[in-house]
Order: structure tokens, then sequence, then C-alpha cells
């Protein structure tokens, strides 16, 4: 069978497939960027592995308390050579990249420090861990300040507010690379590089800690290699590499990552305890495979972003712009459109793909939300997900794609969907 004819019984019709075409072809340069990128850091993940010395025994499980797990231990080793930090905590009792991030500042921070953020109002989660919006055991309530200098207008750093607002107190500066679900642009790791600088020019002894969630391996440097005391991320994010099925991770300086152990498990007890019940072998085998499954949700977010800009709409990062992280926006502009391309997303997923996603009144949220995943893991968003409140501008944040086929097929089944409700209208491929 042809391959357009596959695509036919999959429900994309030639007029979608001969568009896409089109902007495929106009898309080699950038593909082969993303390609180098994803090679350097194959080589920089193998190189990790093999100075560790990864080995079999390492994929064993254990269970209780977890003394001596070799497992666990090289693995710790495998991450901070790969980001070079001196130590690192990756553990499936880190249950989320908010658990992970909460542990990183609750280790760190004592009564009467200081947190600041430089670059605006952090990822919503972080709002309740911090205390900005009031929750029980918040730092807040363990009397840690929370200080914000948001980014100006043009998405550049406010250095003289930056300035003014470090004091004796300034502990700890926690840095986001991504823009979350944000309008702010993503940081580059250099532009990371120089806000640490500045800090640290200030003051020295400022702890610098970076929310590195959706920016592992985007890059050839992570934060880490520019000063970062400490990036923390989850595994059901880009650095599982779609494998590991829970998990987070903390890497940096020795003793950021000591203190963060003792908030883990107990103080006394730290790294030596906690057992990877078996989740080894995902854990390295997902990190192996991350920067290729990095790469092809790169590759879906451009092409979506070239994609729906050729049918006016506002896509962030554009179609031209260079990447720090794996998320794509598009505002649609109607609940329609946004509902369309949520159930395009879905019905190309290899799991649950004859669900048919509808908004819904989540828990937190102040509209309702749909969401769109089909996913091997729950919550998995370097899986192809999407989701998108149904309210003003009517945007949607789309991430992820195991591989670039399954995320251009998921591109492709949403411009059906929207072309199927007359909100587009394929123009003829020449
Ligand atoms: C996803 C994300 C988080 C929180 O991670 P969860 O695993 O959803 O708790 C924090 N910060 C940023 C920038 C993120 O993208």
């Amino acid at each position: 069978m042809e391959l357009e004819q596959m695509y036919e019984e999959l429900g994309i019709q030639r007029d979608i497939l001969n568009f896409a075409r089109e902007i495929e072809g106009n898309l080699k340069e950038r593909f082969r960027g993303i390609d180098e990128t994803a090679e350097y850091n194959q080589m920089k993940v193998i190189q990790a592995m093999q100075k560790a010395r990864v080995s079999d025994i390492h994929f064993a499980a254990t269970t209780g308390y977890g003394y001596n797990d070799l497992g666990r231990d090289t693995l710790e080793e495998v991450y901070a050579l790969a980001f070079h930090g001196e130590s690192a905590l990756v553990r499936p009792q880190l249950i989320s990249g908010t658990h992970a991030l909460h542990v990183a500042l609750s280790g760190n921070l004592r009564p009467g420090d200081e947190l600041l953020s430089p670059v605006g109002k952090p990822y919503d989660t972080l709002e309740e861990v911090i205390g900005i919006r009031d929750s029980a055991g918040s730092l807040k309530e363990y009397g840690i300040r929370y200080r914000q200098v948001d980014l100006l207008a043009d998405g550049s750093f406010d250095w003289e507010g930056i300035r003014q607002a470090i004091n004796e107190r300034t502990k700890l500066v926690t840095i986001q690379r991504s823009k979350g679900y944000a309008t702010r642009p993503t940081l580059s790791v250099d532009k990371i590089g120089e806000l640490i600088s500045f800090v640290k020019g200030i003051k020295p002894d400022i702890i610098c800690m970076v929310d590195n969630c959706y920016g592992e391996f985007v890059e050839r440097k992570e934060p880490t290699d520019v000063g970062a005391d400490m990036i923390v991320g989850s595994l059901i994010k880009n650095p599982g590499g779609g494998l590991a099925p829970i998990g987070g991770y903390i890497v940096g300086r020795q003793d950021c990552i000591d203190r963060a152990s003792y908030r883990l498990s107990a103080p006394g007890l730290g790294k030596e305890v906690g057992a990877s019940l078996g989740l080894n072998q995902s854990f390295y085998q997902g990190l192996f495979l991350a920067p290729t499954v990095v790469a092809g949700a790169l590759k879906g977010a451009i092409f979506a972003a070239n994609i729906y800009e050729r049918f006016g709409f506002l896509v962030v990062p554009d179609a031209k712009q260079s990447r720090h992280d794996i998320i794509q926006a598009i505002t649609f502009g109607t609940p329609e459109a946004v509902i369309a391309f949520c159930q395009g997303i879905q019905a190309a997923a290899p799991v649950d793909s004859f669900v048919t996603p509808e908004p819904w009144d989540m828990p937190g949220y102040d509209a309702p939300v749909i969401m769109a995943a089909g996913a091997f893991v729950q919550g998995s968003s370097i899986e192809l997900s999407a989701d998108a409140p149904i309210k003003e501008p009517y945007a949607v944040y789309f991430q992820g794609g195991l591989t670039w086929y399954h995320a251009k097929l998921g591109i492709l089944m949403s411009l059906q969907k929207l072309a199927d409700a007359k909100i587009v209208e394929i123009p003829d491929a020449h």
C-alpha cells in the first residue's frame, strides 16, 4: 500500500497531505539543525553512561529501604555526568516536577531566607509551593519570603529591578527556563547564563536554581553549563524519553543536592535510602532515547507553527524563531477551533484514539479545560498532548510526540478536523 493511502485510511485527505508536504519541504534545513543537536546530545548521554560503567546489573530491582542500590547510585552518577553537575537525585520518589522543585527549594531555604524569581511569575503549581497563593504547608508558612521581578514588556530582564530586589536575605534565585503556559518567551541557556552571572556578581553565595522542565536536550548546553547550582525537572517530560513511568531529578552542586536529599528522605538519611523498585532500566533507557525523542517533539512543534501561521493564527514561538523548549502555543480565537484541534490530536493517538475529548470543569481552574492525550504514561507530556482552557484568547498549548512521524500525524489530523468543521480552507498545493 502507498503511504498516501495509509494516511487516507487513517482519515487524512489528499489535499491536506499535499499542503503539508509543501510546508514540510521548506523545513529541511531546520530539521537538519535539530538532528545535529540530537546527535551531539546522544553522544553526551552515551559518554556519561560509558564513564559510569553502566552494566545490566544496574537494572536489577531493589525493595525496602534500598540501601546500597547500585543501579540508583549509578543512574545518579550518569545524570551528574551528562548534565555536568557534581551530584544528582534521580528518583521515582520524586513524583512530579512540582515535587522535585519543592524538594530543591525547601531543602535549601531556611526560615528568614528570601526567594527571588527574576523572570516573573513561576509555573502555576509553584504558586502554592511558595505561598503566592495561600496554601497549607507553603514555604511562606515556614517563614520564607518571596520576591518577584517581572520581565520587561519586550521579554528582557529588568536588570535594575533585579539589582534592587537582591538583599542580604536573598538566599536562592529561581529561574524558569520554559515559558510553561504563559506568553513570555522561553529563555535560551545563554540568556540564563547572563542572568546567573549578573546575580552572582551582586551576591556570589546566592544559589541559582533553574526549573528545567521541557528544556532538556533542546540545546547542546544545559543551565548547569552556565553556572546554575541546581537544575530540576520531571522524568515524564523530556529526560525520561517517554519510557520513565514516574520520577523527577535534581542535578547540581554537591551541597545543594545533599540538602535536597535530606528533605526528600530525612535528615541523616539523605541519598542513602530509596529503593528503585525495578524502574531503573526505564530510567536509563529513557535517558538514552531522550535526545532523539526531544528532536521529534521539536520537529512537530515547528511543523505545527508553520502550518497554523499559514492560516493567520498567532503562533508562539512563530514559524521561524529559534526554539528553547518543546511547547507550541497556537491562538485560535474561537472555542470551536480549539476543540477541533484537540480532537484531532486525540484521534491520532496510539492509545485511546477512539475517545473524544470534551471541555470539563477541572479543579483549580477558572474555566473549562480540554485535554487531548492518548498516552502510554498517564499525564506524560513528552508524549503528544494538547490542552487549552476554554476562554479568551482561545489558545492551545501543544507539546511532545515520541516520534516525529506521530507528531506529524497528530498535526495533520488536527488540520483535518479544522477543515471538516470549515474553520480553515485548505489552499491548493502548487
Ligand atoms: C510541567 C512543569 C512544572 C511542573 O511539573 P509537574 O510534573 O507537572 O508537576 C514546573 N515548571 C514547568 C516550567 C513545567 O513545564
